[in-house]
């Protein structure tokens, strides 16, 4: 009784407190065999295992899915080499990496299948990716980019640059959008009007009104909205896959919601720095939260928390654009980039700031951070959730720790952080990808090939 035979000896068991779809199994072990979960266990009747994590008192949570990361959006040093360190060293296991790489989007097949190439040497967590279109097509990369693996598509309706991050004209979208539905694969946007924006922003220049809250001032709410809506009424007569990225507005959520009773199929995200910042925190951050949309007012912040516990948010990603310092500094704030690092931080805060603070569930956490961007971009069941047959990524995180957010620590390019000098409770002490470990809790343990593609599954 109890004498395995060797061939079923696991390979690794983890003992602790397991965050599962629908509770907390405390005293529970979770057994991993070829890097998939094989077993759920009490501690008392755990089989012997090649290695054993003791993770007693200790949350283990899924893996974080981050679906909004940029690694080459950023023309400077950051890289699958740097956001997949600091992915490991902030318990997220797996990412959606984005389209818009500086001097060469992914806007056709070949570049696609360069970028898969460089995440099997590069990476050390897992990634799936997502593609984009030029400004006026051509549609026919679509078909060709999913039959690669490419887990959804991300345009934009606000033109950072015409190439690297174009807004896609109306009546481009009007075809592109069921061509992307008819695939199965989720289509995402950047949800900002740039005729109200540019056209305050210029105005606010002449007048020499150039202090950091004018970032907020020219993006107001409506900038975000109107675009919204523009795009519930493209996905309610396209019948597409829709995502809403990083919604700043509560305004916004309201909308989708309306949509939703007339059956449209639209998810939406929110970004921590939407719920831990607002206006007048402009002046203390200047540039460090200059973040498009902006951040907003402190009422808007305080609901976009209410829509996350209630659930009308489907999950939060942290939008990681790791600007170098050089372009935050500028004493114009439309000078500087906007964007912040927050792959290492987004799991902590959200724990620290929605568990501690705020009552929400880790069970919640845990949805939000893994199993609702695992499904929304077919990376569901594979990834997202402790269940059997899944891959066995694991964040281990120590709910009584409490430590420091320091930009200079972080793994990423960008040595800074919004969130500088930030009192958190809860650490990640442990990452686990498929079943080995990626970061023990001070260094991060896993060397460039470790991580993989992970293709879409048909939608
Ligand atoms: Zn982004």
């Amino acid at each position: 009784m109890g004498c395995l035979m060797s061939r079923d000896e696991l390979d690794l068991a983890i003992k602790g407190d397991l965050v599962l779809p629908h509770g907390i199994a405390k005293d529970a072990a979770v057994g991993v065999q070829n890097g998939v979960i094989t077993g759920l266990y009490s501690t008392a009747e755990t089989p012997s295992a090649k290695e054993t994590v003791d993770a007693g008192g200790l949350l283990v949570f899924p893996g974080v899915v981050d679906s909004h990361v940029h690694s080459y959006s950023v023309p400077d040093g950051e890289g699958f080499e740097h956001s997949t360190a600091a992915a490991a060293a902030g318990g997220v296991t797996t990412f959606v990496e984005m389209p818009y790489d500086a001097g060469n989007p992914t806007t056709n097949p070949e570049t696609l299948q360069e970028k898969i190439q460089r995440v099997k040497r590069l990476a050390i967590v897992d990634i799936a990716l997502l593609a984009t279109l030029k400004k006026e097509g051509p549609l026919d990369v679509i078909a060709p980019m999913v039959e690669l693996g490419a887990c959804g598509f991300k345009l934009s309706l606000f033109e950072t640059d015409p190439d690297r991050f174009p807004r896609i004209p109306d009546g481009i979208l009007w075809k592109a959008l069921p061509l992307i539905s008819a695939h199965g694969v989720p289509v995402g946007f950047h949800a900002e009007n740039d005729e109200i924006i540019f056209r305050l922003i210029d105005e606010y220049r002449k007048e020499g009104k150039t202090y950091p809250k004018a970032h907020c001032e020219t993006r107001p709410p409506i900038s975000e909205t109107i675009s919204v809506l523009k795009l519930l009424e493209f996905a309610y007569w396209t019948r597409s896959r829709l995502h809403i990225y990083h919604v700043s507005h509560p305004r916004s959520i309201h909308l989708l919601q309306r949509f939703r009773e007339d059956g449209v199929d639209v998810t939406t995200e929110t970004c921590p720095h939407y719920l831990l910042f607002h206006e007048d925190d402009m002046d203390r951050l200047k540039a460090f939260t200059k973040i498009n949309p902006p951040i907003r007012k402190r009422e808007a912040m305080e609901e976009m928390w209410e829509l996350l516990k209630s659930g009308h948010i489907d999950m939060v990603t942290s939008d990681h654009a790791p600007w170098g310092l050089d372009k935050k500094q500028a004493s114009n704030i439309f000078e500087n980039s906007s964007g912040a690092p927050g792959l290492e931080t987004i799991f902590p805060l959200l724990y620290s700031e929605g568990v501690v603070k705020r009552g929400l569930a880790p069970v919640r956490l845990a949805q939000m951070l893994s199993e609702q961007p695992a499904r929304r971009f077919n990376l569901y069941p594979r990834k997202g959730h402790i269940s059997l047959g899944a891959d066995a990524d694991f964040a281990i995180l120590d709910p009584s720790c409490r430590w420091a957010i320091r930009g200079s620590e972080m793994r990423t390019s960008a040595k800074w952080t919004p969130y500088e000098g930030l009192m958190v409770q809860g650490k990640v002490v442990r990452t686990i990808l498929r079943g080995k470990t990626v970061y023990d809790g001070k260094e991060v343990t896993a060397t460039a090939g470790d991580g993989n593609f992970i293709p879409a599954g048909k939608g």
